[in-house]
Formats: structure tokens, C-alpha cells, sequence
């Protein structure tokens, strides 16, 4: 059997820093300050373990005035560019100007590869119109939208994703955690059909009829990232995305895109 050792894995989806808001748990809203050292020792072990080689990091948080969050990841991924090459930041749409200029600074002056939302913990819409002046300069830097579309939350309800990637054709919209509902996994692979420049992660996917073999089959293996939304502590005890993954029909050439090919390609790593 394929294990992740014969494959380059290369994670999209890993948060570093803060986590503010985080569904009110009290494990993390409490957790106990630790240094970025700890935390990128504590993560690359988790990686070591799991067979993941590299991760993109992104900020935890939806607060407001995100600067030192992005500060925090853009130095992370400089302290060990081996195993983090890349890391997105993220701004309040709320913050209005101030977010604006806070996403210039993240492209401009801490070299970003990306943008990230997870709009719940905005308190907001992910279709927001505070998003347009955002998204112009997304379209202006020609770097991907990540965003959050978790299952449980409306305010991320998939078709508010799907407006915005139908008004900004160009921009490729990597949606995280699309496969974390029955519900969600049919509706994926019709967003997948009717909107080409969605594709999306493998965070919090259903541990049965994820269908992921299928949806390979169906929007092909340029779709699909290994995403398995890590925290330098993780929520969960093995890498689940990619043990099933490993497990599936997929063939070794897709498998290569899915865990590093598809994401070299969006960040121009390649
Ligand atoms: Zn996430």
C-alpha cells in the first residue's frame, strides 16, 4: 500500500499565531502563550510524524487590525522556508480603508502569497460588499482568495462564494473546508462543474462518503489540495485527508497533484 513517504506532500491549509474566536473552546481561547520557536518545533514534528514535507501558513484570527497576525506569519515562514515556503495573510473587510491598506502591505511589503478569510470569525458575510475593494486588489496582484466555506456557518454558506468567484473570473478562489458535510460534498461538485475558478481543500472532510475519489473523477485532480487544518497543536490525531487519500482508487499522477502539484502551480513554487 502507498504510504506518504513515496509522495511529496506539500499542505495548503495550516494556521499559525493567535486564535482568536475559536468557537468559543476553551483549550484554545486559553491556550498558554508560546514562543514561534515552540510552535514551528511542535508543528514540524506533527509533520515529521505524518509525512507532511511542507505547509502554507496562514493566520488563525478574524479580529480587527490583523497587522501584527500578519506580521507573525510572514516571519514564521522566513525562521524555516524548508518546510513553510509559503504563507497567506488575512484583513477585517470590516476595517474598511484600513483593511485595503493592510492587504497592499502583506503583497507589497511582506511578499504574500495569498489572501485568507474565514468570515465567521468576522462576524460577517463571506459576499460582504466590504469584500470588493479586496478582491480588486486580489485581481490587481494576480494572487489566489483563499476562504472558508466550513459546514457549519452560513455566513460561509457556499453560494457566497461562488458569487464572487462568478464576478472576478480571474481569480482563482481556493475554498477550505468545502467537504465537511453531507451536504456540502454534493454541493462541490456542482460548484466545481459551474464555476472553473473554484478549487478547493481537503480541511474537516467527512470521515465517510467524502467522495473524493469521484469528485477526481468528475472535475479532475487540478481541483482538489491536500489541505489538513493543522495548528501547531492539532485537533485531531492522524492526518485523516491524507491516510484516505493514500487508501483511494486515485492514480500516483493525481495523487502528485492533489498533495503538492495543484499548489506549487497556484503559488508560482513550481
Ligand atoms: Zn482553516
Amino acid at each position: 500500500m502507498r504510504t506518504a513517504k513515496d509522495f511529496h506532500i506539500f499542505d495548503v491549509h495550516h494556521h499559525a499565531g493567535q486564535v482568536l474566536g475559536f468557537a468559543s473552546t476553551a483549550t484554545h481561547t486559553d491556550a498558554k502563550p508560546t514562543t514561534m520557536e515552540d510552535d514551528i518545533a511542535t508543528r514540524v514534528s506533527f509533520m515529521e510524524k505524518h509525512g507532511i514535507d511542507q505547509a502554507m501558513i496562514m493566520p488563525g484570527s478574524g479580529a480587527s487590525n490583523l497587522g501584527p497576525a500578519n506580521d507573525y506569519v510572514a516571519k514564521y515562514r522566513a525562521a524555516d522556508p524548508a518546510h513553510f515556503p509559503a504563507a497567506v495573510g488575512s484583513v477585517n473587510p470590516l476595517d474598511g480603508a484600513a483593511a485595503v491598506a493592510e492587504l497592499n502591505r502583506c503583497i507589497d511589503v511582506l511578499g504574500m502569497n495569498g489572501m485568507v478569510w474565514h468570515h465567521r470569525f468576522c462576524g460577517m458575510v463571506i459576499n460582504h460588499p466590504t469584500m470588493i475593494p479586496l478582491l480588486d486588489r486580489i485581481k490587481h496582484y494576480k494572487v489566489p482568495a483563499f476562504v472558508h466555506i466550513i459546514a457549519d456557518s452560513m455566513l460561509e454558506s457556499p453560494w457566497r462564494l461562488q458569487k464572487l468567484a462568478d464576478a472576478y473570473p480571474d481569480t482563482t478562489f481556493v475554498a477550505l473546508d468545502g467537504f465537511s458535510s453531507p451536504n456540502h460534498v454534493a454541493w462541490m461538485f456542482y460548484i466545481a462543474e459551474k464555476t472553473p475558478n473554484i478549487v478547493f481543500d481537503t480541511g474537516v472532510m467527512m470521515s465517510l462518503h467524502h467522495q473524493l475519489d469521484e469528485f477526481v473523477e468528475q472535475a479532475g485532480a487540478d481541483r482538489l489540495l491536500l489541505g489538513t487544518d493543522a495548528y501547531a497543536e492539532p485537533h485531531f490525531h492522524t492526518a485523516f485527508p491524507i491516510n484516505e487519500l493514500l487508501a483511494s482508487h486515485i492514480s500516483d499522477e493525481n495523487l502528485r497533484k492533489v498533495f503538492s502539484g495543484n499548489l506549487k502551480r497556484l503559488l508560482k513554487l513550481a
